[in-house]
C-alpha cells in the first residue's frame, strides 16, 4: 500500500489545526479507493498559541499524526523542508492549515498522478478575490518581471498546494540552499507537471501572516535567488555611464580649443557629480544584496531547529 504524506506548515494555527484534519478525513475513502494510505504532519513554525497542543490531541487518537515543532520561527519555506524531509510516503502534497488549499482536490489530483503518469501536480489560483487591489497589481508586475529576468519558469498566482512523487520531493531535497524560493525551487527542478486551477478561496479562520511589506521583501528574495539579471544591470549602466563620459570629454576638449577657456558649469558639475554617485551607490547596493545572500549561504546555518518531534 502507498503512502500519501500531507505537510502542513502551521504558524498560529490552533483554530485551524483540528478544523484541517475533520476537513482532510472527508477524502479518507477516496483514498482507500485506491489503495493510497495517510500520514499527516504539521509542521510547527514556532507558534506562540496552542498550535503544538492541538497537534498532540489529534495524536492521541489518530496515530498517523506527526509533528515537527521548530524553536522558533522560521518561516514557512523552512516549514516545508522539514516536512519533505520528514515525509515517508510514495506521495507528498503540500497544504495550507487555513484550508485555502481544498482537500476536495485530492483525488483529481491523484488521478493525475497515478493514470496520467504526471510527476507532480501544481495549483494556481485564477483569481485573486478578497485581495487588496493594489498588493494584486504588485503581485502581477512581480511575476511579470520574474518571466523578463529569469530563467526558472515562476507561474503566477501558484500556490505551493502540490503533489509530488517521491523522486520529486528527493530532488527538492537535494536543493540544500539557505535562502529558499519555494516557488523557485519547483520550477527549477522541473519533471512532468500539470496545472490545476481554481478560484481563490479566501481563509477560514485566522489571519494572513503577510502584510504588503513582507511580500515586497519576499520578492526581492525571490529576484535574488533565481536571477543574476540585477548584476548584468548594473553592468550596463556602468558601460552606459562611461561612454556618457567620453562624449563629455570629447566634447568639452573640442569646446575649450575652439571657445577659449571661460571658468563656469559649476551647478551643472554638481548635478552630475550627485546623479552619479547616487547611481554608484545604487549599483554597489545591488551587488551588495547579492553578497549578504552568499554571506548567509557560505554560513552553512541549519535551516531550522527542532525543539520536538514525533
Ligand atoms: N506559515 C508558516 N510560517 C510562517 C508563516 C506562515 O508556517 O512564518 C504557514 C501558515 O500557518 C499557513 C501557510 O503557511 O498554513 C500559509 O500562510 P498564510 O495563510 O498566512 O499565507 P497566505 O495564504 O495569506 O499567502
Ligand atoms: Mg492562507
Amino acid at each position: 500500500m502507498k503512502v500519501l504524506s500531507v505537510i502542513v506548515p502551521c504558524y498560529n494555527e490552533e483554530e485551524n489545526v483540528s478544523y484541517f484534519y475533520e476537513e482532510l478525513m472527508k477524502q479518507e475513502a477516496a483514498l482507500e479507493q485506491r489503495k493510497i494510505g495517510l500520514e499527516l504532519i504539521y509542521v510547527d513554525d514556532g507558534s506562540g498559541d496552542r498550535t503544538v497542543e492541538e497537534v498532540k490531541k489529534l495524536y492521541e487518537k489518530d496515530k498517523r499524526v506527526h509533528l515537527v515543532s521548530f524553536s522558533r520561527n522560521f518561516g514557512k519555506e523552512a516549514g516545508i523542508y522539514a516536512g519533505l524531509k520528514k515525509a515517508s510516503g510514495e506521495y507528498v502534497v503540500l497544504m495550507d492549515a487555513d484550508l485555502q488549499d481544498p482537500p476536495s482536490l485530492l483525488p483529481e489530483m491523484l488521478h493525475y498522478l497515478e493514470e496520467e503518469g504526471y510527476d507532480s501536480v501544481a495549483t494556481r489560483r485564477v483569481t485573486r478575490k478578497g485581495e487588496p487591489v493594489i498588493r494584486s497589481f504588485f503581485a502581477r508586475r512581480f511575476y511579470a518581471l520574474m518571466k523578463r529576468i529569469s530563467h526558472t519558469e515562476i507561474v503566477d498566482g501558484a500556490r505551493d498546494y502540490r503533489l509530488m512523487k517521491r523522486k520529486v520531493v528527493d530532488a527538492i531535497l537535494s536543493m540544500t540552499e539557505y535562502n529558499r524560493f519555494t516557488k523557485g525551487i519547483f520550477g527549477w527542478v522541473g519533471f512532468e507537471t500539470k496545472w490545476l486551477e481554481y478560484e481563490n478561496i479566501e481563509r477560514t479562520k485566522g489571519e494572513t501572516k503577510w502584510n504588503f511589506w513582507k511580500l515586497f521583501l519576499y520578492s526581492l528574495d525571490g529576484i535574488l535567488a533565481f536571477s543574476t539579471m540585477p548584476l548584468a544591470f548594473v553592468s550596463i549602466i556602468g558601460l552606459v555611464f562611461c561612454l556618457l563620459a567620453f562624449i563629455l570629454i570629447v566634447f568639452t576638449i573640442v569646446r575649450t580649443v575652439i571657445f577659449g577657456d571661460p571658468t563656469s558649469g559649476w551647478p551643472s558639475l554638481v548635478c552630475i557629480i550627485s546623479l552619479i554617485s547616487g547611481v554608484q551607490l545604487l549599483c554597489l547596493g545591488i551587488v551588495g544584496q547579492y553578497m549578504a545572500k552568499m554571506y548567509m549561504e557560505v554560513k552553512n546555518r541549519p535551516i531550522y531547529l527542532i525543539k520536538e518531534e514525533f
